[in-house]
């Protein structure tokens, strides 16, 4: 079936996308934004195959996970959508992809962009790797990075750019509008952002040689630790085993396993 030897994977979210300012718009304006979603991402796959011939794997993981609209999607794409599944945002990044992009991405809680959070805005307020507060593009590029998948190219506001600048330092970033508030930004209008985004999916792929360096200093132990809203959360979650209760909102957990920490944090997002 593999009909070419080089394979791009794509976590696509929703809250860095172009236009988008408000989890409300999934309601008032659903059939847009999930377009808006599906194009900004098949911009990243015409600067692909531009480049090179790829086979292209990606994954819708924002909210039910069934948002990019299927039949518009670039027909050289495989989709993984719904959910739960193993892996989360980054199932299909366990194959055999080269590279991985992560478009319609946002900041992590606390850092200021539009629609901050970490995996649940509705449960968690915080998580730390090693005492460093991170939010999903981080961790994503965690768990690419255990099945040897470089994050090379990140679409969202100016905030996320600034908050990955030390994280990620050779990873290509195109700003999809210049945040002014968690629920408003002065967006760039979608054609000049998908200009951008397959100007930079082609240069990423063009120069996967040189590496995408993850400065997160995870590579060996690693020490979780997760905030909720609400102490009940985490007296929930301090019901499992090897869980350690930090205080009455926080909760910790160890491993030397990064793709368990990652696991351990999908899953406690839920609870
Ligand atoms: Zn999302």
């Amino acid at each position: 079936m593999n009909m070419s030897d080089f394979e791009v994977f794509i976590c696509g979210d929703i809250e860095g996308v172009s236009g988008f300012v408000d989890w409300a718009q999934e309601d008032e304006e659903s059939e847009r934004v999930r377009r808006a979603m599906t194009e900004d991402i098949n911009a990243a796959i015409r600067g692909v195959l531009s480049e090179r011939k790829a086979e292209i794997v990606v994954n819708d993981s924002h909210g039910g996970k069934r948002n990019i609209i299927l039949e518009e999607l670039h027909p050289k794409a495989t989709l993984v959508r719904g959910g739960p599944r193993p892996h989360g945002m980054i199932s299909g990044a366990e194959g055999s992809a080269d590279i991985g992009f992560q478009i319609g991405a946002h900041t992590r809680p606390g850092y200021g962009g539009v629609l901050e959070h970490v995996f649940s805005s509705s449960t968690m307020s915080e998580v730390t790797l090693n005492g460093q507060p991170v939010g999903e593009v981080e961790l994503n590029a965690m768990g690419m990075e255990y099945f040897d998948v470089p994050t090379g190219l990140v679409t969202g506001d100016d905030r996320l750019e600034d908050e990955l600048t030390e994280l990620l330092p050779r990873t290509k970033y195109v700003v999809t509008k210049e945040c002014r508030g968690m629920r408003s930004a002065a967006c760039r209008h979608p054609e000049a952002v998908r200009e951008d985004i397959e100007a930079q999916a082609a240069a990423t792929v063009a120069e996967i040689e040189n590496g995408y360096p993850l400065n997160l200093g995870v590579d060996e132990d690693v020490r979780a630790t997760i905030r909720y809203h609400q102490a009940d959360t985490a007296d929930k979650a301090a019901l499992w085993p090897e869980v350690e209760r930090i205080d009455s909102r926080t909760i910790g957990y160890q491993s030397t396993d990064n793709l368990e920490i990652y696991s351990f944090l999908r899953a406690a997002s839920k609870v």
